[in-house]
C-alpha cells in the first residue's frame, strides 16, 4: 500500500482559498486522474473519476474502495482508495511563497495515480473582503 498525496499549486491573485466548491472532502466531488499499473507501468488512455460519496466493494475482502479496476493490459488488479481529512486549501500565502497545499490523500495498491485533471467546481475567496467576514 502506498499513499499519494495530491498537492496543487496555482498563481493567485488577490485571491486565495482555492478548493473544490464544498471543499476538499466533498462527497460528491470528483477527482480525476490517469493510473498508472505499479506491474507493467501501463498509463490508462482515458482519466479515471474517483468520488468520495461513490464506494465500491473489494474483490474477496470486507472493505470497500473508491476505485477498482484492471489493467488492460496485465490484467493486474488494483485499487485507489480515498482518504479525507488531510486536505486543506491553498492560500495566498502559499501561492506567493511557491507553495504546494495537500489536497487528498490516496492510499493505492496496485496503482500509481498521475496525470491530475482540473476538473468540476472550485471556488477561492477575495484577499481584500477576507477581513469583513
Ligand atoms: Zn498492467
Amino acid at each position: 500500500m502506498v499513499n499519494f498525496q495530491l498537492m496543487i499549486t496555482a498563481e493567485l491573485e488577490n485571491l486565495t482559498h482555492l478548493q473544490p466548491q464544498n471543499g476538499c472532502d466533498d462527497p460528491d466531488f470528483s477527482y480525476f486522474f490517469k493510473v498508472k499499473c505499479g506491474r507493467c507501468g501501463e498509463v490508462s488512455q482515458k482519466e479515471t473519476c474517483v468520488t468520495l460519496g461513490e464506494t465500491v466493494p473489494i474483490p474477496n475482502s470486507r472493505g470497500t474502495t473508491n476505485l477498482h479496476q484492471k489493467c488492460k493490459f496485465c490484467e493486474r488488479e488494483g485499487t485507489v482508495t480515498m482518504v479525507p481529512g488531510r486536505g486543506r486549501p491553498l492560500t495566498h500565502e502559499d501561492s506567493e511563497t511557491g507553495k504546494y497545499a495537500p489536497l487528498m490523500l490516496f492510499d493505492c495498491r496496485g496503482y500509481e495515480p498521475v496525470d491530475f485533471a482540473f476538473r468540476g467546481l472550485w471556488k477561492a475567496e477575495s484577499v481584500i473582503g477576507r477581513n469583513e467576514i
